[in-house]
């Protein structure tokens, strides 16, 4: 399942990566939103009524204003599942999922006090930016409890 948000969705897109999800912004002009959405067989995401009933590519409308209650809504209309197993495995920022790096080729790459605590690290191949199980995911992991 992947999506396509428009760009007011910006905060559940991250939390859909967050949870393992591939979830785009669409940055283009609204008319070619359909096309790219076809094109990709992506499920479009938005906030926007008058998006509603077109027919061949589904297009869900977000009814609430908070990225919880968002996420739920998805989890009951497109059954999107919010498990902690799948928590970071795709980078916030980019969407591309992450890969498993070496510890030792961390290195100084990260604050000496978690290099020292943490054993797990991933690394977007894009942004180069480096994942570690601390407070994020704690605070991510305390969220997805309450949902
Ligand atoms: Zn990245």
């Amino acid at each position: 399942m992947k999506f396509l948000l428009t760009p007011e969705l910006g905060r559940l897109a991250k939390w859909l990566r967050a949870v393992g999800y591939d979830a785009e912004i669409f940055k283009g002009r609204i008319a070619d939103l359909l096309a790219k959405a076809t094109a990709d067989e992506r499920i479009i995401l938005t906030r926007h009524l008058a998006l509603r009933g077109h027919r061949g590519t589904p297009v869900w409308l977000i009814r609430h204003d908070r990225f919880g209650e968002q996420l739920k809504e998805l989890r009951r209309s497109c059954g999107i599942r919010l498990s902690m197993k799948r928590l970071f495995l795709r980078c916030l920022l980019c969407n591309v999922p992450v890969k498993r790096i070496a510890k030792e080729k961390v290195g100084r790459k990260v604050p000496p006090y978690v290099f020292k605590t943490q054993k797990d690290f991933s690394q977007c191949p894009s942004c180069k930016r480096l994942y570690w199980a601390a407070t994020h995911w704690k605070r991510a992991s305390q969220i997805l409890k309450t949902l």
